[in-house]
């Protein structure tokens, strides 16, 4: 079957191109149905970049992004609103605050995208709540508003809102990263079985903890370029790049072992030599 999505070749510059290096560098990336990539990377390295590529909100200054058969490079407004309306690719943030209203309830923020699809209100209804059991929240949230969940729950409902219009490719920038370890855990958990369930997912994250257990390939970004990618298992037992090996090295003790001076000291010299 054809990807789901295809980068090729892709570079972005913020500003002029003469002046500054680009966030990314030639690029490319291939998802197939079903498939979740892992793009993990340091703060930096261009991982948001990529997916505001993707979801059209920066432009690329080199490369081709295909999205679901449709070259969405050239004409980008137009394909854009139409892939927009489909609901073809969604988005969840590290801030679920930031992907979900704060003055709509629960029910309305997943009720809405498909009414405006014509979606007769009954069956809205009762797909919003198919997709609250999907997340593991009760159906007695659907009242509330965002800001009355906890951090974790909102969480949630900000990945079964990214799922509301049945989307091909759901890009997930960083999920995990503000949540404490069991709301953590239970995102992972969900992930995985959405995986399984036959949404082509990419999962962004500075952690590859979170990521080795839930990507089918993982593509590891260094400063702006992809210097790895293969089966999760390939890049976690036996990573050719330094950085990649560095990475796996510290991955079990990323949180609180060492500071980030000495694993930047350590990355410069592994680079360097
Ligand atoms: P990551 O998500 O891996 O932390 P980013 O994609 O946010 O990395 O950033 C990649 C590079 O692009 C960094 O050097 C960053 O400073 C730069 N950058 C990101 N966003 C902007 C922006 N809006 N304007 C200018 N430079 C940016």
């Amino acid at each position: 079957p054809p990807p789901v999505l295809e980068v090729t070749g892709l570079s972005v510059h913020y500003g002029p191109r003469r002046r500054r290096r680009p966030a990314l560098h030639g690029v490319s990336l291939s998802v197939a149905p079903a498939e979740t990539v892992g793009v993990i990377g340091e703060t930096g390295s261009g991982k948001s970049t990529l997916a505001r590529a993707v979801l059209g909100l920066v432009s690329a200054s080199a490369g081709t992004i295909v999205i679901d058969g449709e070259d969405v490079t050239a004409h980008r407004d137009r394909q854009w609103r139409t892939l927009r309306r489909r609901g073809v690719v969604q988005y969840v943030f590290q801030d679920p605050l930031r992907s979900l209203d704060p003055d709509l309830s629960i029910e309305d923020s997943l009720v809405e995208p498909l009414l405006v699809r014509g979606v007769a209100r009954q069956e809205a209804v009762g797909r919003a709540r198919a997709l609250l059991d999907r997340v593991r929240l009760s159906h007695g949230l659907l009242a509330r508003l965002p800001g009355e969940l906890s951090g974790g729950q909102r969480q949630r409902v900000a990945v079964a809102r990214a799922l509301v219009t049945e989307p091909r490719l759901v890009i997930l920038d960083e999920p995990v990263s503000a949540l404490d370890s069991a709301n953590r855990v239970q995102i992972l958990e969900i992930l995985k079985e959405l995986g399984a369930s036959g949404v082509s997912l990419i999962f962004i994250s500075h952690d590859l903890g979170s990521v080795a257990g839930v990507a089918d390939r993982i593509a590891v970004l260094y400063r702006g370029e992809l210097v790895e990618s293969g089966t999760a298992r390939d890049v976690v037992g036996s990573p050719r790049h330094a950085y990649t090996r560095l990475l796996v090295g510290s991955a079990p003790t990323l949180r609180g072992a060492r500071t980030d001076r000495a694993r930047r000291a350590e990355l410069r010299e592994l680079l360097d030599a």
